[in-house]
């Protein structure tokens, strides 16, 4: 199964990623933890991105495009994989279309997930992750059974994201806009896209999008 979770970050697709990837046994590609990760290893692509994602803007397609092409001929995408976060702009669309054509490979579903701009500021304003294990958790939505413990891992680490802040977040809304939403119509075109209400719990998003993929309305 080839997917795309498309929507305005904080839109929850790194959280449904992470559970269509256990459901699935298939790889969450997500072009925003590549890149934290090439910033934390302070490799020359991490840091010619870090002040790109600190202003909230896109970094360029040549890099993005080149980290997908790498990461989808790893083996185990061989039986598909969940992009989230990619594509994000026309271009990278029209590339990875041409990748996946080089390929024999199509996508299946290119889901949307919906939300509204006020929410998400404040989703992604008090959002962090376990250090260990990456289980998301939020200041007020999703709070650990115990206090300072990881539910999934036991972890006592946790880490905020530096572009999760207020400016930052509202530069990346728009960014989103202007380069991002203009996806829609070209899957929609395609006739691949289909949407479920971000704004409902996660469960609730969850059973959407396993709607979604048994080919149910
Ligand atoms: P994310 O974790 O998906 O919210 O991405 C965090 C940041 O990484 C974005 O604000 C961009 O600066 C950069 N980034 C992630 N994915 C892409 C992409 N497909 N194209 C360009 N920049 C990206």
């Amino acid at each position: 199964m080839k997917l795309i979770l498309l929507g305005p970050p904080g839109a929850g697709k790194g959280t449904q990623a992470r559970r269509l990837m256990d459901a699935h046994a298939i790889p969450q590609l997500s072009t925003g933890d590549m890149l934290r990760a090439a910033v934390s290893a302070g490799s020359p692509i991490g840091k010619m991105a870090k002040e790109v994602m600190d202003r909230g803007d896109l970094v360029s397609d040549d890099i993005i495009v080149g980290m997908i092409a790498e990461r989808i001929d790893q083996p185990d995408c061989a039986n598909g994989f969940i992009l989230d976060g990619f594509p994000r702009s026309e271009p990278q669309a029209q590339a990875l279309d041409t990748m996946l054509a080089e390929r024999g490979l199509a996508l299946d579903h290119v889901i949307e997930m919906k939300v509204d701009d006020e929410a998400l500021v404040e989703r992604l304003a008090g959002r962090y992750t376990c250090a260990n294990c990456g289980a998301g958790y939020h200041d007020r939505f999703q709070i650990p059974a115990v206090s300072g413990v990881c539910d999934s891992c036991g972890g006592t680490e946790f880490k905020r994201r530096d572009d999760d802040n207020e400016t930052t977040v509202r530069s990346r809304l728009q960014v989103y806009h202007d380069q991002t939403a203009p996806l829609l119509p070209y899957y929609r075109a395609k006739a691949v896209l289909r949407q479920v209400d971000g704004m409902a719990d996660i469960d609730e998003v969850t059973v959407q999008i396993n709607v979604v993929l048994k080919g149910g309305k």
